[in-house]
């Protein structure tokens, strides 16, 4: 085929990545048809396969490999930057995120004449600061808005954009875009941080030992309005961003559109799943990385007895991510800006969250 874009995805099996590899190749997609390479570490998952695209194995904080697995590609029109290394401080992420995006474009602007556009995925800590001092340093007060001051702290966020920005401004009519999702609510048995997977296997874990399905969160997190973004939808954002003039050169948020309570969604979770519904827990601080600890024997006994693909729980059960999210609640983002710059897309979050739930079975990663 004639291609008329050809994208670089890194990190294309992550939770927005393995979306990206979904729906750029599909012959409907703004700025196509797209040629897709798609770079991850680890070889090709199974249910990555069915993806049209070009995979690539590559460590891209390692220079060299990304010289030797990148730079032979010339015809790269668009960057999708879509991954991330979790460290265990703030310092050491902006180190090593830093790195990472370094290294990416340091061979792929001089060797691509054709690169056009990097979006840049970062995320709702732009306004929160970092996982570090989350809930404990003060944050802005929502609704978030793009042009809010950055906070006072380090963020590996803020260096990522300094180095886009800087990269970016050394090739004439090199355009950029940042996109800064919250909890996002997708598919990806790679990823670092899944709330719906990690949901799901707890939820399985609940079923097998015939458990009523706690609530591992604070009242204030049952009671208040959340949100999220479906990681479809921030892949139409930032397709969106690559392919509309009126996006250049600027961060946008990206969130659902609309709010929910997990109390809602708490039902939804335990319907699917067919377990007696637990309630916020007066006086009890329930966490699921106290309640899940010991469970890794129990997950290799429901992968058995099911005949599921196969997992560690230690990789896709993230407790740490749900015991945070679920302390707080109202700390929204506003799509103002997207609209007024044109991007009217939405989601359904209840309807968002039971098609990633299914997704989750219907690759047998719970039963
Ligand atoms: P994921 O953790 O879902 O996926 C990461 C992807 O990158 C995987 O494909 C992984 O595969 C690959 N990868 C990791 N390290 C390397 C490496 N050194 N070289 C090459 N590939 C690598 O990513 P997310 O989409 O979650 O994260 C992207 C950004 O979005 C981050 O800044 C994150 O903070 C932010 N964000 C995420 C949210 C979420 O809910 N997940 C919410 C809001 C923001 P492999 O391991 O095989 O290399």
């Amino acid at each position: 085929p004639n291609y008329q874009s050809v994208a670089l995805v890194v990190g294309v099996t992550g939770i927005v990545g393995n979306s990206l590899a979904e729906i750029l190749p599909l012959s409907d997609t703004p700025g196509g048809p797209w040629k897709v390479y798609g770079v991850a570490r680890r070889p090709r998952p199974s249910w990555n396969e069915d993806h049209p695209i070009n995979y690539i194995t590559c460590d891209v904080s390692d220079a060299d490999d990304v010289k030797a697995k990148l730079s032979p590609l010339t015809d790269i029109t668009n960057i999708f930057y879509v991954t991330w290394t979790n460290r265990s401080t703030e310092k050491e992420n902006c180190e090593a995120n830093g790195e990472m995006l370094k290294n990416v474009l340091n061979v792929v602007i001089p060797n691509c004449p054709n690169l056009k556009h990097i979006c840049l995925q970062t995320g709702r800590k732009h306004y929160l600061g970092p996982f570090e001092t989350l809930w404990k340093v003060q944050p802005h007060d929502p609704p978030y808005t793009e042009d809010l001051p950055r906070l006072d702290c380090l963020n590996f966020y803020y260096t990522l954009e300094d180095i886009l920005l800087q990269e970016a401004g050394k090739k004439e009519g090199l355009t950029w875009s940042v996109h800064r999702p919250g909890v996002i609510f997708g598919f990806s048995p790679y990823s670092i941080m899944n709330v719906v997977g990690t949901l799901c296997v707890y939820a399985a874990i609940c079923k097998h030992e015939g458990a009523v399905l706690r609530y591992p969160g604070s009242k204030v997190s049952w009671d208040g309005y959340s949100d999220c973004s479906d990681a479809d939808l921030v892949v139409e954002h930032q397709i969106w961003a690559a392919v509309d003039p009126y996006a250049k050169n600027e961060a946008f948020n990206v969130s659902n559109g609309d709010v929910f309570k997990w109390k809602h969604f708490w039902k939804v979770l335990a319907e699917q799943f067919g377990v007696e519904c637990g309630e916020y827990e007066e006086g009890k601080d329930v966490k699921l990385q106290e309640l899940m600890k010991d469970k890794g024997p129990v997950w290799d006994e429901i992968v058995r007895e099911n005949g599921l693909a196969p997992t560690k729980l230690a990789d896709i059960g993230h407790w740490w991510l749900i015991d945070l999210v679920f302390q707080n609640a109202g700390v929204l983002d506003t799509m103002n800006k997207s609209k007024e710059h044109g991007f009217l897309g939405f989601r359904n979050s209840k309807n968002s969250f039971i098609s990633w739930i299914d997704k989750v079975k219907a690759y047998k990663i719970v039963p």
